[in-house]
């Protein structure tokens, strides 16, 4: 009985304990931020922002933390007060640890929702610990209460103390019995170590636990073991706000399962509704699915598997590849999450049903080919035609060089290189390349050619460093005779003299030698003779003479003056050259050296050759000095009477200009075979004088003739004679000086060469019919 009382005493304790706990304010259930959860389904995009882990815990909506990262009801924390973030769960004033969240699953695991309680070692002690059940929690009938510990007697009323739901006792006997059983957890839970009350707690919202000390067999026991354990077990039904939640224990007491359900419709058919489809949780992927009562609500698969978000847009991982789906993409196609891009083929390219792509016709590769093949041909060719074109020319090149290097050597070019070598660098006779005189003559062009020879084409050119040039192509020259030809050519070129034509050089490498000598602007005194009498200027006698005198002097100091005598062989009218001040050039000498007999008849096809030749030399074929003699009085011939040297007689035939003035000379007849213009200028001693001369050079045996400078001598007298003459009269007319100069013809080319002792008083009176500067510019004109 007294224990009856005492129980009713400690009863009745514990019962206005309970209500004291029972009159505090009930716990509020609701989540921090509720009010920025989400209704619908986010996008990956829109959950961008939050953040995706507490520590190692990986957060998936519909959990989330911070406004706009979770769906309503699923809000969590991320607490640091231990020192380690720590996600957290609010539930009402309670929390829990998420430890990890497999959305796939619809699953998240918990720590436990339990106590430690620590009561001390004596008997009477006694301990209550009250809880409220949040808003809306449904307690499920099977749950049970566990108490791991040992000396504790453990008491639970419902709503208040006089509501008994039941009690548990746990005993140990030992202390290893105790460490086993604490690790063990609530598992094969029958007194020892841990008991176990059924809760029936249906209906009921709150509960009083009342733990009590036993003072039996646990004095053995130390401090250490005063812990007790109490754990909850069973379904806690949450909902929080329109959203439902239920947690479940495993069979491992330091953890619990939350399974995620969606409960702001109670089913999915009503969920997918039309009123409700705004709210709807699973993405347009997943699957629905119900779940049982109590619980109730809904929670999303992905389909087919556990992996991927049911509860995000596209979060399935599932996606439609449209570019594999027939005829959806006639083009390039690009495949994304949730749609795909189709663009057309490119040019050249078409669609392939087979193949899914873009791939060349079979028309246009064959074009392609072609055009490869057309063009690799193309290039093959003219590559192949440039590179024999280069080796031609290449080719064509070296065999030109060896061809002119040969020629060279044949003419004599390494003699005359070394004859010439020791001239001093001004006045040094040239070796022209074929090259230079080429550039010179425009390829020896045909509107380049100043005349056709006996021997050969003159040229008219301009050197590179602007020099007006004649050059002169001979015809063949004899072999034997080429190094005689080098030695003349050698020395010619060093002489320099007034009346002698420059000869500037020569070139050896074409098969013929080439001369290369200073332009003469008026043409030859032949020409001027015979020729253009109506154009060119009529020559005063007083020219004639002088014009006589100029080459007897050249010849003459060509005969004698030069290192080697040096015969002109070849003189005549068309090789006396005038200059734009009609000054006497003359030119080709010992050019012709090579002139045989034989040849001789060849050159007498030339009109005015044959005509000049000594006799003498015709028979003998003997060469001297004074075969130039001979050719001299014909030219003087020529002056004295404008006739050429072969003429038509008044009969009709062919006619020797020589023997027609020797005859006319014997028979006293020379005043009807003069020139007109000379029986105006000249007097009847001076016409003796001239024919007195020209008789002299005109011998058949060349020894009769003078020599070449007896002739210069005797013409420089009959001039100086005809000059004082002149002077005398000149005084006579009291200084009328001009009437005497113009000598009773309108063109003169005299110059007055006054012997004052022994001095010249040249004085050109007149410009010959081209002025150099003329001439100059008319060959400047011409394309080189
Ligand atoms: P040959 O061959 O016997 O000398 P040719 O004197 O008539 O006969 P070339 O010497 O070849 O013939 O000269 C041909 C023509 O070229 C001459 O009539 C003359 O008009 C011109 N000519 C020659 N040399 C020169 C020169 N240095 N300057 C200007 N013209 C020239
Ligand atoms: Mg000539």
């Amino acid at each position: 009985m007294c224990s009856t009382g005492v129980l009713l005493v400690r009863t009745c304790v514990l019962l206005l304990c309970l209500a004291a706990a029972a009159r505090a304010p009930p716990a509020k259930v609701h989540a921090a931020g509720t009010g920025n959860g989400l209704l619908g389904i986010p996008t990956k995009a829109s959950l961008a922002h939050c953040p995706s882990h507490c520590g190692d815990v990986e957060i998936s909506y519909p959990f989330g933390i911070g406004p706009g990262c979770f769906r309503q009801g699923f809000e969590l924390t991320c607490g640091n007060t231990t020192g380690s973030p720590r996600l957290i769960f609010q539930l009402g004033n309670n929390s829990t640890q998420v430890i990890f969240i497999d959305v796939g699953r619809n699953q998240a695991y918990a720590s436990a929702l339990g106590y430690n309680i620590t009561i001390s070692l004596g008997a009477d002690t006694y301990i209550t610990k009250s809880w409220e059940a949040p808003t809306g929690v449904i307690i499920a009938p099977e749950n049970r209460l566990y108490v791991v510990g040992c000396g504790v007697d453990v008491y639970m009323f419902g709503d208040n103390m006089t509501d008994p739901i039941g009690s548990c006792m746990s005993i140990c006997t030992d202390n290893t019995e105790i460490m086993e059983r604490t690790s063990m957890g609530y598992v094969a839970c029958g007194g020892l170590g841990c008991c176990r009350i059924f809760l029936s707690l249906a209906g009921r919202q709150a509960f009083t636990l009342k733990l009590g000390r036993r003072n039996s067999t646990i004095a053995l026991l130390d401090e250490a073991l005063s812990s007790i354990k109490v754990i909850f077990s069973g379904y806690y039904h949450f909902v929080v706000g329109d959203l439902y939640a239920s947690w479940v224990n495993t069979s491992n007491v330091e953890g619990m399962v939350l399974d995620i359900a969606i409960t702001d419709q109670q089913s999915c058919a009503s969920a997918q509704s039309q009123e409700n489809k705004d709210t709807y949780a699973c993405n347009s992927e997943s699957i629905c699915k119900d779940l049982p009562v109590p619980r109730g609500g809904y929670n999303c698969f992905c389909p087919g598997q556990i992996e991927g978000n049911p509860y995000v847009v596209d979060g399935c991982g599932i996606d439609i590849d449209e570019c594999a789906i027939p005829n959806k993409c006639n083009g390039i196609c690009h495949n994304f999450d949730g749609g795909f891009n189709c663009t057309s083929c490119r040019h050249w390219k078409e669609y392939d049903p087979k193949k899914h792509k873009c791939v060349m016709s079979a028309k246009q590769r064959n074009l392609i080919l072609g055009i490869a093949i057309g063009l690799a041909c193309g290039l093959g060719s003219i590559s192949f035609a440039l590179g024999a074109i280069v080796l031609t020319g290449r080719w064509k090149k070296d065999i030109q060089r060896k061809i002119r290097r040969a020629y060279f050597k044949k003419n004599q070019g390494l003699l005359l290189e070394q004859l010439i070598s020791d001239e001093s660098a001004a006045n040094k006779t040239k070796i022209f390349t074929l090259d230079e005189l080429e550039e010179a003559t425009n390829n020896f062009d045909a509107t380049r050619v100043l005349g056709h020879g006996g021997h050969g084409t003159v040229y008219k050119g301009i050197l590179s460093d602007q020099r007006v040039v004649a050059i002169k192509k001979s015809k063949i020259v004899e072999q034997t005779e080429i190094d005689q030809f080098i030695n003349e050519v050698a020395i010619l070129s060093q002489i320099i003299h007034r009346n002698v034509v420059k000869l500037f050089g020569c070139c050896l490498e074409d098969e013929v030698p080439l001369l290369v000598y200073e332009y003469i602007s008026n043409g030859t005194l032949y020409g001027i003779l015979h020729e253009n009498i109506a154009v060119k200027c009529l020559l005063s006698w007083d020219d004639r003479i002088r014009i006589a005198l100029e080459a007897a002097g050249a010849l003459a100091y060509l005969h004698s003056a030069a290192a080697i005598p040096i015969f002109h062989r070849d003189v005549k009218s068309s090789n006396i050259l005038l200059d734009d001040n009609f000054t006497v050039k003359v030119s080709d000498f010992g050019a012709s050296r090579s002139l045989s007999l034989d040849e001789t008849h060849v050159v007498t096809i030339v009109q005015g050759t044959f005509g000049y030749l000594d006799p003498e030399y015709y028979h003998t074929g003997q060469l001297t000095e004074k075969s130039d003699v001979y050719s001299l009085g014909v030219i003087l011939v020529e002056l004295l009477t404008r006739k050429k040297p072969i003429f038509i007689n008044e009969s009709g035939a062919k006619q020797s200009l020589a023997h027609y003035f020797v005859e006319g000379l014997q028979e006293g007849d020379l005043m009807e075979i003069i020139d007109s213009q000379v029986m105006e200028e000249a007097d009847q001693e001076e016409i003796n004088d001239i024919a007195s001369i020209i008789e002299a050079c005109l011998r058949s045996n060349g020894g009769h003739r003078p020599s070449m400078k007896e002739v210069d001598m005797r013409l420089q007298f009959l001039r100086t004679k005809r000059l004082r003459k002149k002077t005398h009269l000149l005084i006579e007319k009291d200084g009328e000086i001009e009437p005497l100069l113009r000598s009773g013809t309108q063109h003169t080319h005299e110059h007055i060469d006054v012997p004052v002792n022994d001095t010249h008083l040249i004085v050109p009176m007149m410009s010959g019919c081209y002025s150099l500067e003329q001439e100059f510019a008319a060959s400047s004109s011409m394309a080189r």
